[in-house]
């Protein structure tokens, strides 16, 4: 019990003591992932993992607009092992749904923790975004970033909700005057900013780091000579003067004038560092592969670069340029070198095949036939060790694709020159080449597309692999049989389209039962490590590999095939593992994705203010045919940058041409691409054909009727459209193509469509390619037309817009703009992220009698000729691109009983989206 008495002496004992001080820690910073991060005085700088950001890096752009998350994953962990502290996720992109990318990607994150185990920056200069980021993040988040760009209120409300939200801050030095850019306006925002955080809102100092914006310098203008300087000087103040707070910046931006040569780029972006970090800088956003370690930076180049950095004298800019220049000349330089036909006839083999010369290569291989005992001997001498260099220095990255194809023709001719010989001499003595391996490769049934295939065909060969390419459109049986016949060690798959996904399922389970035991490789642009593991490799007992691209098949058939049993099977192993762990993240991934019903959904559609809209006639009802579209004009509205990564050259065109690494090779392929297109337009290889229409249209639910006539009476067809089914944020509609659609009665609003073509006439030259053994021109000719189909879809567009619809009759944008689809309405694609269902493309081309210009569709309704291109119009200023993202059975059910199919069929076209 107590006793009062107690309780007393206690306190009158207690009250002779001071109480005891609290320790007082200074605040240090802290974020965390899984791990905390805590900077004290001893932390280095802190570098920012920069490329996963759709705005830094093309190809996270391109996997994110693909939908790819799992490669685009792949690009976060890179950056953790490589040593970023903190990745900054940044998803703001015109055409993408910004907020529904963030959630799923830092979603998905959150499940890996390799990544999660470091804290993230959640970047956007959409408040939307970045709210909706801190909502996925775990642990302690920096938000990248806030400003007084729009006053006070706006920064003091979206700071509140930071601290709520538990996260730090990056504060931008901007207000609403603009940009700070110099010393005093750096200063001067900074502080405010601060007193405004900690004295209005206790925001704790330690959380607030400033970015005072790191501007380019050495552009030639002389007002931005001192951006370096100022920036240095303003780190020092902030650190001198606004206690715990932190400085961090975007460094590249410091050499952006100096793009496209890395050697002086690198060594700006590292000379000021050491500077800045000297200065207090804490941390900042970098591409550690962009970064010189400061002692190894050449003198000559150091002092120029410091010139520029830190203003030291007015010529500075002029004096590293010429520098610059002439780093660059001397690596570039090139005069046509004949001194190599004065070598022997091996090494002028070696040299004609490393560089792709074809011009001498009989006349070569004839002068080895004669040396050597047996013509398979050339083969398997001089050539294959020729081949061999090629494939090393494409496999540690020093040569290119196109360079690769180039020696693959080389290597063709010499071998189809050698052939006649090896005949006679097998006939006498019944010798047999020697290969590495033989590989059956071919584009499923209802697939149309093989570029990527012919690369891989064509990389495999020049290691040695015997390849029979059977084509595209292949049935399961046919590529069995032939595998039989042939008694091949491996079969390879490709697929573009989504239908491909279940025939490659389909024909694993056919190996199973026909008994086969050779591998399976899975390849193409809508296969992933994922659906590999999830749905193909359970169906075969035997090893079932994805493979991501050309340069990894190599590797990889090398350790299928190879005779030592220890590394085949260790492979093997790792493979089964992976998959195995995939099967069980997926497992437990469906589970947590939370998801509502159909009805649920329909609730929360886009509302569109429809009476507050134009509505605009188009110019005629009904269809109309392009016959022979000219060549020379679709030319000029070529998106080039595809056309590159066609070639796995990496880069936005045209800065990709002054890249420092893949520069040349992109310039060279470009010059190439720029004759074929000379002489296809003067010869007319090509046709290129399209089909518009337009026709009045209402939405109704999530269908879209389309009218015969402005009467409305009599209905023409449906257009079906899927409707969006995860959860969203408050504000977030669940988006559905039909929302884009007037639905009330009395509203004339309308929906076009088309479908183009520039593909016809494509097989006559192919086949004479074929014949002269030439896969660079055949694969050149085919990603042309490619570019050319989807260059007539935009010029088409535009024509929509200022004529045949004529709803923006006075647009003015340039080509630039055109490619990032700055304009109003949208072009969607059956089978693309909005409306994923192919079948859909039947109903179109049903509309359009597409049949009638030449495009056919496939049983999985691929386009034939592969270079063609169909959509819908969506005119109205709100319709935007979006990912359908994953539906539930309810929805599936709907649908099917919406298009008259039954449950098993529409199930079979829409299970990669199924949510189950
Ligand atoms: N300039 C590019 C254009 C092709 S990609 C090129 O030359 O390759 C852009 C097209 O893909 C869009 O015009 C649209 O037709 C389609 N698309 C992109 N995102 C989509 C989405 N979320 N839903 C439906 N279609 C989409």
């Amino acid at each position: 019990g107590t006793n009062p008495d107690h309780i007393r002496r206690i306190a009158e004992i207690a009250a002779q003591y001071q109480p005891r001080k609290m320790k007082k820690h200074d605040p240090l910073p802290k974020y965390s992932g899984l791990e905390p991060l805590t900077i004290t005085e001893n932390t280095n700088f802190v570098n920012v993992g920069e490329r996963t950001n759709v705005t830094g890096s093309a190809m996270f752009k391109r996997l994110i607009k693909e939908e790819n998350f799992e490669e685009a994953l792949t690009v976060a962990l890179q950056q953790v092992e490589g040593g970023a502290q903190i990745i900054d996720v940044n998803m703001d992109e015109g055409m993408l749904d910004s907020e529904e990318a963030m959630k799923t990607f830092l979603n998905l994150i959150a499940s890996e923790p390799d990544i999660a185990r470091v804290p993230i920056m959640v970047d956007s200069s959409k408040w939307s975004v970045i709210e909706e980021g801190l909502k996925c993040i775990q642990g302690k988040a920096i938000v990248n970033s806030i400003s007084l760009k729009e006053g006070e209120e706006n920064f003091l409300q979206q700071a509140k909700l930071i601290r709520r939200y538990g996260a730090a801050v990056i504060v931008m030095a901007f207000d609403e005057k603009g940009q700070a850019d110099n010393y005093e306006r750096r200063i001067e925002i900074c502080e405010r900013a601060y007193k405004l955080l900690t004295e209005k809102l206790n925001f704790p100092p330690q959380d607030i780091i400033f970015d005072p914006n790191i501007l380019t310098v050495g552009t030639g203008i002389e007002e931005h000579n001192n951006y370096a300087v100022d920036f240095i000087k303003a780190t020092k103040w902030i650190k001198e003067n606004l206690p715990h707070a932190l400085v961090s910046g975007g460094v590249s931006n410091v050499s952006f004038s100096f793009r496209g040569n890395n050697v002086v780029r690198e060594a700006m972006n590292s000379a000021f560092l050491y500077h800045a970090i000297q200065a207090g800088l804490d941390m900042g956003i970098v591409n550690a592969g962009m970064i010189e370690v400061y002692d190894d930076i050449p003198k000559e180049l150091l002092e120029r670069v410091e010139d520029v950095l830190l203003n030291r004298r007015e010529d500075a800019t002029e004096r590293l340029t010429d520098y610059a220049d002439s780093v660059k000349g001397g690596e570039k330089k090139q005069v046509k070198d004949e001194s190599w036909r004065k070598g022997t006839v091996q090494e002028r083999l070696s040299h004609a095949l490393v560089k792709g010369i074809v011009e001498f290569i009989e006349k070569d291989t004839e002068e080895a036939r004669q040396q050597y005992p047996k013509p398979l001997e050339v083969i398997e001498g001089p050539l294959m060790d020729g081949m061999n260099v090629v494939g090393d220095l494409f496999g540690s990255g020093k040569m290119f694709l196109p360079q690769v194809v180039k020696s693959a023709r080389v290597m063709k001719k010499a071998v189809a020159y050698l052939l006649p010989y090896i005949e006679e001499e097998k006939k006498r003595s019944g010798d047999q080449a020697k290969n590495a391996g033989k590989i059956l490769m071919a584009t499923v049934k209802g697939d149309v597309h093989d570029i990527g295939k012919n690369i891989v065909s064509v990389v495999l060969a020049c290691n040695n692999y015997e390849v029979i390419d059977m084509g595209v459109m292949v049935p399961a049986e046919k590529i069995l049989k032939e595998a039989k016949a042939q008694n091949v060690d491996m079969i390879g798959l490709s697929g573009l389209i989504t239908p491909s996904l279940d025939e490659m399922v389909h024909l694993a389970s056919e190996m199973k039962r026909q008994g086969f035991t050779i591998p399976l490789l899975i390849g193409g642009a809508t296969t992933s490590r994922a659906h590999t593991a999830v749905k193909i490799s359970p169906e075969y007992d035997h090893p079932v590999v994805h493979v991501l691209d050309a340069s990894r098949s190599v590797p990889v058939a090398g350790s299928l095939l190879t005779k030592d049993i220890k590394v085949k099977e260790k492979f093997v192993q790792e493979i089964r593992d992976s998959y195995q762990l995939m099967r069980e993240q997926h497992a437990s991934k469906q589970a947590r994705k939370s998801m509502l019903s159909i009805e649920e959904a329909r609730k929360n559609r886009a509302n569109v203010d429809w009476d507050k809209l134009d509505y605009v006639q188009p110019s005629f009802i009904g269809k109309k045919i392009l016959p022979d579209f000219n060549l020379a004009e679709l030319r000029e509205y070529i998106d080039w940058t595809p056309f590159f990564s066609t070639w796995q050259l990496a880069g936005k065109f045209p800065a990709i041409l002054e890249d420092e690494k893949v520069g040349e090779e992109a310039g060279r392929l470009y010059a190439d691409a720029q004759r074929m297109l000379d002489t296809l337009i003067r010869e007319k290889w090509l046709t290129a054909k399209g089909v518009v229409g337009f026709w009045p249209a209402q939405a109704e639910g999530d269908d879209i009727i389309l009218f015969k006539d402005e009467s409305r009476t009599e209905k023409l067809e449906v257009l079906h459209q899927l409707r969006q089914q995860g959860k969203k944020a408050e504000g977030i509609p669940n988006f559905s193509l039909a929302d884009f659609v007037a639905n009330g009665k009395g509203k004339n609003d309308y929906v076009g469509g088309f479908a183009v073509t520039a593909g016809l006439g494509i097989e006559k030259k192919l086949q004479e390619f074929a014949k002269d053994h030439d896969d660079y021109n055949s694969i050149l000719l085919k990603a042309l037309a490619d570019r050319l189909a989807e260059a007539f879809a935009e010029r088409l567009h535009q024509l929509v817009r200022t004529e045949y619809w004529g709803y923006a009759k006075e647009e003015q944008i340039d080509n630039e703009q055109l490619i990032k689809e700055k304009y109003q309405g949208i072009r969607p694609a059956p089978g693309y992220p909005a409306c994923p269902d192919h079948t859909e493309k039947g109903i179109l081309f049903n509309l359009l009698e597409a049949e009638s210009i030449g495009i056919q569709l496939t049983e999985s309704y691929a386009m034939y000729p592969a270079a063609s291109v169909s959509g819908l119009y969506f005119m109205h200023p709100h319709s935007k691109y979006f990912g359908l993202g994953k539906i539930e059975r309810d929805q599936l059910v709907d649908y099917a009983n919406r298009k008259g199919m039954s449950e098993k069929e529409m199930e079979r076209w829409l299970r990669p989206v199924l949510n189950e």
